[in-house]
């Protein structure tokens, strides 16, 4: 199993990261992504402890491999796999969405279903498996970009460029394609191994060179990765900012200058049927989601445990109204939990023996979170109220002769120490107020889709049939006679 320090080290491969107008000499030295970088080889190290029962014996290769990364076949597997994807979630309470257990769920399903990938042009279902085995026996960490950006929704149809923008085929050669274009938004993907491009969005037939799929070393030549403002850097300490220092996931804008990529790294070429049907005619899309919704429950819980412990701090606990503020919080946890674990309770089984979590209570799950996950900060930050703002500048504040005694006299309360109190408000701070809480909220509202696309995978997956049969059996049990 790999371990975190090999990944660590492979991150010095010099890839093209861009921050401020400049190009970063060393990613995984860098203040803006050691934090990450470091949470990610602590999820490696975690896989290969022995006592964390990580691994299981993998079919596709033959050796051992780590369970986030198995394709399920029983129920069995699918608990064994929802554990070692909460192992990794609570490293990061769910604040690393990108950890590479998402990306890995979407490649178990692609290479659970190679014949979808023979289009009788190309027989790339091949690629797909090569690559699943490649990314499971080295313990990869794949990342994707699958959203043209957003100016490329006003094309010229429709009034505005009359260029697109968007990752498309520009050259064919013997040995593989060339590739130009950007596409977002990168999460994650200036610390991983590779990257998996394609397009999630509709594609009409006549856009047969946008119509792609292929992975790519994220060190690939002519391959660009622009990220946003990190929100790890300039922070006074971990103590101050505890999730923007250790789990900024630094989104970016991924530009391809002519990226050469050889056949063998291509699922899908010129074929916008396909590219749909790769993550909706395979378990890729449930499996891939079904880890976002496992991550999303020990987020939620973590957010409950922080206002709960905000409540004791202010002595509150007792009130039955901040009773009923926490009542609600741990009404959306449970709701969370209780639909991954019904997904998984009622799990079906498809044509090739996958047993993927039921989508009708993952997509449902999905469904709520744009609501859900704003709401759950929402009650945090009533409950929280001045005592996230009325906080020292910095930690400096209680190393400082000349303040600490202020510190340690005025902001304590009753059952915590000064310095307990302000790094637990500190914490609550960064989970809805600073600009990484932020970013999260956007994260959740958006990382499988727009609010709208979200309850629309609800609306196709929930199986109409149950519900609609109910009402004619109803309707049809009386009429104007009765
Ligand atoms: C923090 C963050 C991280 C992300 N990480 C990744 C990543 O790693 N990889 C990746 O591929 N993508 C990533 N994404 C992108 C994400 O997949 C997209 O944001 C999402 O698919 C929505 O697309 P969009 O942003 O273009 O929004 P749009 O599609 O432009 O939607 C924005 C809003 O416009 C309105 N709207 C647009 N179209 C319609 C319509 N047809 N009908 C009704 N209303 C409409 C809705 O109000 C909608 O909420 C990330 C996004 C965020 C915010």
């Amino acid at each position: 199993m790999r371990t975190g320090r090999q990944y660590w080290e492979s991150l010095s491969d010099g890839r093209a990261v861009f921050l401020d107008g400049r190009r970063l000499e060393d990613v995984a030295r860098h203040e803006a992504f050691q934090g990450i970088a470091q949470s990610i080889a602590a999820m490696f190290d975690a896989a290969a402890e022995p006592a964390n029962g990580m691994t299981f014996s993998c079919r596709e290769t033959g050796g051992d491999a780590n369970k986030v990364f198995m394709i399920p076949r029983s129920h069995e597997d699918l608990v064994a796999r929802h554990q070692a994807i909460a192992t990794w979630a609570n490293i990061s309470k769910g604040f690393i969405g990108r950890s590479p257990d998402h990306v890995g769920g979407f490649l178990a399903g692609f290479a659970s279903s190679p014949e979808t990938f023979d289009d009788g042009h190309h027989a790339f279902g091949e690629n797909v498996v090569r690559f699943y085995r490649e990314f499971v026996s080295r313990s990869l960490f794949v990342t994707y970009v699958i959203i043209p950006t957003q100016a490329d929704q006003s094309t010229a149809s429709r009034g505005g460029m009359d260029e697109r923008l968007q990752v498309r085929v520009r050259k064919e050669q013997e040995r593989g394609i060339v590739v130009g274009g950007s596409q977002m938004l990168g999460t994650s993907t200036a610390v991983a191994d590779y990257l998996f491009v394609s397009c999630i969005k509709p594609l009409s037939p006549q856009d047969e060179p946008y119509a792609l799929s292929f992975v790519v070393p994220v060190n690939a030549q002519g391959m660009k990765i622009y990220c946003r403002r990190p929100y790890a850097t300039a922070q006074p300490s971990r103590f101050d900012y505890p999730l923007s220092t250790r789990f900024d996931e630094t989104d970016a804008l991924v530009i391809f200058d002519d990226v050469s990529v050889p056949w063998e790294n291509v699922f899908v070429y010129r074929n916008p049927e396909l590219v749909r049907r790769q993550f909706f005619d395979t378990p890729a899309h449930v499996l891939g989601n079904s880890q976002a919704q496992i991550r999303l429950v020990a987020k939620m819980k973590f957010i409950l445990g922080v206002a709960r412990k905000i409540a004791q701090a202010n002595n509150l606990e007792g009130v039955p109204s901040v009773q009923e503020k926490l009542g609600e919080l741990a009404s959306l946890a449970a709701v969370v939990e209780g639909m991954v674990l019904a997904s998984e309770a009622s799990c079906v089984t498809d044509r090739h023996g996958v047993v993927k979590p039921n989508p009708r209570f993952l997509y449902g799950a999905m469904g709520l979170q744009a609501e859900l996950y704003p709401r759950a900060l929402q009650v945090l930050r009533e409950l929280a109220g001045g005592g996230v703002i009325q906080l020292p500048s910095s930690v400096r504040d209680f190393s400082s002769e000349e303040t600490r005694g202020d510190m340690e006299r005025y902001l304590k309360s009753a059952p915590l120490s000064a310095v307990h109190r302000v790094q637990l408000f500190k914490l609550a701070w960064d989970m809805i107020g600073s600009e990484f809480a932020g970013r999260h909220l956007q994260y959740e509202m958006f990382y499988a889709g727009a609010p709208f696309v979200a309850r629309n995978y609800a609306f196709r997956n929930y199986g109409f049939e149950e519900v609609l049969g109910s009402v004619e059996g109803f309707l049809n049990s009386y009429s104007v006679d009765s």
